[in-house]
């Protein structure tokens, strides 16, 4: 058992008249008295409020904002924003208004967000009106966007103009979108992973270099926001179909690809499997369904972007054959994927899906993942070969190799070696 004493520094704070600063808070410590949060109760007032400030008062670990805390760390310590700013929520109500689902209520089906997160100024209204700093950290808004494939299919006539969902002949799309910070319940993680609570906290703890001491110090917490990124849901057609079982609902959850998805490198199927996604969701709610598109900000297998290119120089130096993919991953980052998807599936539940008609993924890890917290999927679909872009056979052979769902052909490893991807030696010679 770890065991901290109390510490206390003396330091010249930046913006205030005392001179001490606690490191860390303890349940015994002089003052502390959490808002009541009961992770799991039946509504909002019940549950309480996510309370992050607060020395004394707050019931959960970390900042808002995912990583972006930092800025505001940032713009605070560089006076752009002083220290006791309480947001104006006027207006900022979501534009749909999401029924509750049985799921949040339920303190195992969601353990990584906050299902309350949405509708923060309206629920805990008396609570912000006393002073307590209380964010959202779910947002609801509406949008029209036009992505260059969409556009291509409609132009093509494979996608109608309907004036509803496809507004215009020139691929212009009314989406839905909901954007979802990470908030973690931490028994509820652990358990989604097979660990216990104290392995999993000493390990956050240790590994965001010692940021969170409140992880060892103050068990009596059991939420944290951790500093990564959230998600992103696209909602095509009215939001009310989601959780109706008598519409179909048609999915794609994609992990972040900032290389594929924004500048369409060619290494991966990333984009175009976005591209296809984002059309079947589209055809699925002209056809009286839902269409759905979830966006994990997951760069690179959540291995981030730097590990991703260092992984790319290996594959591209050592011969860029499939039988060798994976390695060439694990060699630079010790395991082939961080992405676990264990904790995917609550946005799904949040959202009130109770089957999935067509998901448009390949990834066994997903697939499974929605089945196992008790949704159904009913028909898998694949990616178009057409759509494989020329240097990505390499990847999607690999992963298909390795479980992904595909109706064509699956290599053997032998077969892999015989898949090659594009060499450098010509640029690399001959760009300067
Ligand atoms: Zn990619």
């Amino acid at each position: 058992m770890l065991t901290l004493s109390p510490v206390e520094v003396s330091v010249k704070p930046y913006n205030s008249n005392s001179n001490k600063l606690a490191l860390t808070t303890y349940p015994t410590s002089g003052g502390i008295n959490p808002i009541p949060l009961k992770w799991g109760a039946s509504n909002a007032q019940e549950r309480g409020p996510v309370v992050a400030s607060g020395l004394n008062t707050h019931n959960a670990i970390g900042a808002h904002g995912g990583s972006y805390s930092v800025y505001t760390a940032l713009a605070i310590a560089g006076g752009a924003l002083p220290t006791d700013f309480r947001p104006d929520f006027t207006n900022t109500q979501p534009t749909f208004d999401f029924k509750p689902q049985p799921a949040w209520a339920d303190e195992k089906k969601i353990v990584s967000m906050d299902p309350f997160g949405h509708i923060v100024s309206t629920a805990y209204k008396t609570q912000l009106a006393a002073g307590v700093d209380i964010r959202p950290t779910i947002a609801v808004t509406r949008a029209t966007m036009r992505m260059a494939e969409v556009a291509e299919a409609v132009r093509a006539g494979k996608l109608p103009v309907d004036g509803d969902i496809v507004i215009d002949a020139a691929g212009d799309v009314r989406v839905s979108k909901v954007a979802v910070e990470p908030v973690w319940y931490l028994p509820g993680v652990a358990e989604r992973f097979n660990i216990d609570e104290a392995h999993l906290r000493r390990a956050l703890f240790e590994h965001t270099g010692r940021s969170y001491p409140e992880l060892i110090t103050r068990p009596d917490i059991k939420v944290f926001l951790p500093p990564i990124g959230g998600l992103t849901v696209y909602i095509f057609g009215p939001p009310e179909r989601i959780s109706d079982p008598a519409c179909t609902l048609a999915l794609r959850v994609h992990d972040e690809c900032n290389g594929s998805d924004v500048f369409q490198s060619d290494i991966c199927t990333c984009r175009p499997y976005l591209a296809f996604g984002l059309q079947e969701a589209i055809r699925e709610a002209q056809s009286g369904g839902s269409g759905l598109c979830i966006y994990f900000r997951k760069e690179g297998r959540a291995l981030g972007e730097v590990v991703k290119y260092l992984v790319y120089n290996a594959r591209k130096r050592g011969g860029d054959t499939a039988d060798k993919y994976f390695q060439r991953t694990e060699n630079v980052a010790g395991v082939r994927d961080m992405r676990f998807q264990a904790l995917m599936p609550d946005i799904l539940h949040w959202l009130g899906i109770t089957k999935i008609d067509r998901m448009l993924s390949m990834s066994n890890m997903k697939h499974d993942a929605i089945v196992q917290s008790g949704i159904p999927i009913i028909e898998r679909i694949p990616i178009p070969d057409d759509m494989i872009p020329q240097d990505s056979r390499v990847e999607i052979d690999a992963k298909i190799n390795s479980g992904y769902f595909t109706t064509g052909t699956v290599r053997t490893t032998e077969e892999l070696a015989n898949v090659k991807g594009r060499g450098w030696a010509q640029w690399e010679d001959t760009v300067h």
